[in-house]
């Protein structure tokens, strides 16, 4: 079978191109398979792992809700709606009950409310109140009274009388029996509501004093609501509710959270108070509208801090904000589909929606991957793997590429010595049959005189001279391959060179009729070569000169100095050189007319030896040539200064 790898290089660049080709593309198309499906995977890998984290998240953030949240709130009782505080013994402290069972009336006290109310004889149920509370020892009972009195008078239309009572009541004398606080702020009451009656310019003050001094009373929790929603009032038909604008917000926050723990505490106690309810866990009050409540201790009490759904919604935004980051978001919706907390648009993608439980029966929470995450994530990885996949396509360009460069070289190699053989067997095969022909001639003695037979043997010699220095050629060149030639650099004259030289190719010239001239322009500095080596370089040199010549040759060797330099120049008229050529005649096998048939002998390792010899001596050559007008090769080295190279 034909070697594909046959001595066409265009059939070779063409099967390195396509081995190329297949080398690259191929993984190219694989790896590009690959990406796709890898990101495909990825993608569903991110979303499934993401899936899993965020929905184990949630179950911590809303399942073991409120424990994280619950130490503050512990700390900070403001965090409630309202609170019903529990003694030790689980019995309510507050909202502080009024008790219904105080004493019974005395008969005395039944007897005045009779007059007044019944018989409507004020005068009488006056004097009647006075002497119970002359005689009663019952501080209670006593001011019951004194409040029962001004009463009257107000019914009596004494308002003047009525308030200068009430006054004393409400600020008594300091060395007065200190009045309940039951019986203080319902006189306070009163004070303020016949300052009303009158337009009386105290009523403002009242009011405002009314208003901060029963929240700080001692009486039960439906005495204060009912005292401060009737002093709002009041403020209100006389047109203070502007003025005060502090005390009345503080005042209807009291009476809207006493009345949630009213509302708590009324219902515990109709469901088995608050004995199998576990510690620090969410209750459901389902009151009217649902109130939440959480039962904890607090040192010596134990608290149940209520919630409304609205103030529910605030402890849930922080689970909510706790669960939210820049990939996911969360809606919780309760038990009547109304959304509690959470992002307000659900402009994402849902995951996952779960069911609370416990108390928070029917509330579920619903997680959303925001709009694009995915896209985002699998474009991330996306650009990595395009990186990766450049890197490896550029890697495999240019692994590639060195890999066809060195086969192409290789390739080049292969024929440089297939030809490199050819010329070798043909340039020593010359000679040879040439020696055999004028040897056999000798030998069967067919001379036809001595002369002649002095000619054949000059001949001979001549062919053996040719023979021994394409060997000696071949030998440099093979030693300069091996990197084996060693020179014997030593101060050397230039002229010598140049003359030795020219009497090594003097017999050739001659015979070749060439016109020869020898030009040494003094005085010439020494320089450092070996000898032998650089008479070589020139023998190379006037030797191509000659080849390359036409008939009519003319050469020319110039010595010459230049600055530091040492110039030895070999002129011909000869075939000149293209500027392609020009570039390859030093590398090794090259020459400019390939074919087998050429007319002068050669190697194509003439000029490379020069090359070699002259980069070995630190100088330097260079060729002017144009084709038919002959060439000039120029050589440059390194002058030793101050020594002289004359001789
Ligand atoms: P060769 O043994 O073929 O002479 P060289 O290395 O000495 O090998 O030269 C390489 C090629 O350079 C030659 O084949 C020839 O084509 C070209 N060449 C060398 N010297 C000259 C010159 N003076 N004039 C024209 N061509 C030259």
């Amino acid at each position: 079978m034909r070697n594909k790898f046959t001595n066409n290089p265009a059939s070779q660049l063409r099967w390195v191109v396509f081995l190329l080709a297949i080398a690259v593309i191929l993984p190219t198309v694989c790896l590009l398979w690959f990406m796709t499906q890898a990101v495909k995977n990825e993608r569903l890998a991110i979303r499934q792992k993401l899936i899993d984290s965020y929905t184990s998240r949630s179950q911590d953030i809303f399942f073991k809700y409120p424990g994280s949240y619950w130490n503050t709130a512990e700390k900070n009782l403001n965090v409630f709606s309202a609170l019903v505080i529990y003694d030790q013994n689980d019995k309510i402290i507050y909202p502080v009950r009024s008790n219904p069972n105080l004493t019974a009336p005395s008969d005395n006290l039944q007897k005045a409310w009779k007059l007044e109310y019944s018989d409507k004889d004020y005068e009488e149920a006056i004097k009647q109140y006075e002497l119970i509370a002359d005689s009663s020892s019952i501080v209670e009972v006593i001011y019951e009274c004194k409040t029962a009195i001004t009463r009257c008078l107000v019914k009596q239309n004494k308002i003047d009388e009525a308030i200068a009572k009430c006054r004393r009541l409400v600020y008594p004398e300091p060395n007065a029996l200190p009045i309940p606080s039951t019986q203080a702020a319902h006189a306070g009451l009163m004070l303020a509501d016949l300052y009303s009656k009158i337009n009386h310019t105290d009523l403002y003050s009242e009011l405002k004093s009314q208003l901060s001094n029963t929240l700080k009373l001692n009486v039960s929790t439906e005495t204060k609501i009912f005292i401060l929603e009737e002093l709002i009032k009041t403020a209100e038909k006389n047109g203070f509710a502007g003025n005060l604008k502090t005390e009345i917000p503080i005042a209807q926050k009291f009476i809207d959270s006493a009345l949630l723990s009213i509302t708590a505490a009324d219902y515990l106690d109709n469901h088995s108070g608050l004995k199998s309810r576990p510690l620090n866990t969410f209750l459901k009050i389902q009151t009217l509208e649902p109130l939440y409540g959480i039962y904890f201790k607090n040192s010596d009490r134990n608290i149940l801090g209520l919630l409304t759904t609205e103030k529910m919604a605030q402890f849930w935004q922080k689970s909510v904000d706790d669960f939210t980051d820049e990939l996911v978001f969360c809606r919780i919706y309760d038990d009547k589909g109304r959304q509690i907390a959470g992002r307000e648009t659900a402009d994402g993608e849902i995951f996952s929606s779960l069911k609370l439980k416990n108390y928070f029966a029917g509330w579920k929470t619903e997680l959303y991957f925001r709009g694009g995450v995915f896209k985002e994530a699998a474009n991330k990885k996306m650009l990595v793997y395009i990186w990766i996949a450049g890197a490896v396509i550029i890697s495999m360009l240019a692994s590639s590429l060195l890999a066809g460069k060195a086969v192409l070289k290789q390739a080049k190699l292969n024929k440089l010595k297939n030809d490199f053989i050819a010329t070798i067997t043909h340039e020593l095969k010359t000679p040879l049959s040439s020696m055999r022909v004028l040897v056999d001639t000798l030998l069967d003695g067919r001379c036809e005189s001595k002369q002649q037979e002095t000619e054949y043997l000059q001949l001979i010699a001549k062919e053996n001279v040719r023979l021994s220095r394409l060997i000696d050629n071949f030998l440099t060149f093979s030693r300069m391959e091996r990197n084996k030639q060693a020179f014997d650099i030593a101060p050397a004259s230039p002229v010598e060179i140049a003359n030795n030289a020219a009497e090594a190719v003097q017999a050739k010239f001659e015979k070749a009729n060439v016109k020869f001239n020898l030009t040494v322009s003094k005085p010439l500095p020494m320089i450092n070569a070996d000898k032998d080596a650089m008479v070589t370089v020139l023998v190379n040199l006037l030797d191509n000169a000659c080849k390359y010549s036409y008939d009519n040759k003319q050469i020319e060797l110039k010595v010459f100095t230049q600055n530091d330099l040492v110039s030895l120049q070999v002129k011909d008229n000869g075939i000149g050189l293209t500027h392609r050529q020009m570039k390859k005649i030093f590398d090794r096998f090259y020459q400019t007319d390939t074919s087998l048939a050429r007319r002068a002998e050669g190697t194509g390792l003439g000029l490379s030896i020069v090359k070699f010899i002259v980069d070995a001596h630190k100088g330097k050559i260079n060729v002017e040539s144009k084709p038919g007008k002959g060439s000039i090769f120029k050589i440059i080295i390194p002058a030793i200064k101050n020594q002289s190279g004359e001789i």
